[in-house]
């Protein structure tokens, strides 16, 4: 079995794409890095790029199909606010929020989720450094969001049955298209 880091250096990552629901690579749990080299360098760049055309918020990796523990962000959607996130970590959460929330691999589709109102992770940046990150309200929003991705779990897992019920039929369109790009 590659490690993660090999796989990264074998893909041709000029030619990632948003992967949709219900590619069962959304499933995967992600490994953690073990290096942050130049593959992975160029990985967070492309979905950086991925993440701003589609005017997205936070971009993790296995939305582009790669099963490692990096995620993107820029909770401005300013590409001076972006930020890189190697082998995140919740080191603590606080309070409630509800608010709508949406993904890049269920276009269409936004509903009122419950998350924490406060998260403070830990990660490495793109130079190794380990750092430590408060996110209030969205931030902490985006992050619990993404780190969510790392472990498998999407936004129809965190839908209320008024949420998945609202959205039953965009949810219908997705699975009938992926069906349909696999047939
Ligand atoms: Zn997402």
């Amino acid at each position: 079995m590659m490690s993660i880091n090999e796989q990264i250096r074998q893909i041709d990552i000029d030619s990632l794409k948003i992967v949709y629901y219900p590619d069962p690579r959304l499933r995967q749990i992600s490994a953690p890095l073990e290096v942050v080299d130049e593959a992975v360098r160029r990985l967070a760049e492309k979905m950086l790029q991925l993440m701003f055309a589609s005017r997205g918020v936070g971009l993790a990796a296995p939305q582009v199909g790669i099963a490692g523990r990096l995620f993107v962000a820029s909770p401005t959607s300013d590409p001076a606010d972006r930020q890189i996130y190697v082998n995140p970590q919740i080191v603590s959460v606080e309070g409630g929020q509800e608010g709508e929330e949406g993904c890049l691999s269920f276009p269409g589709i936004n509903c009122k989720i419950k998350r924490p109102n406060v998260a403070i992770i830990r990660a490495m940046n793109l130079n190794g450094e380990v750092f430590e990150q408060f996110g209030q309200g969205l931030a902490a929003r985006i992050y619990l969001h993404e780190i969510d991705h790392l472990d498998g779990k999407l936004l129809v897992d965190r839908m209320g049955s008024v949420a998945k019920l609202a959205n039953r039929k965009l949810l219908r369109e997705l699975e009938d298209d992926f069906a349909k790009s696999t047939a």
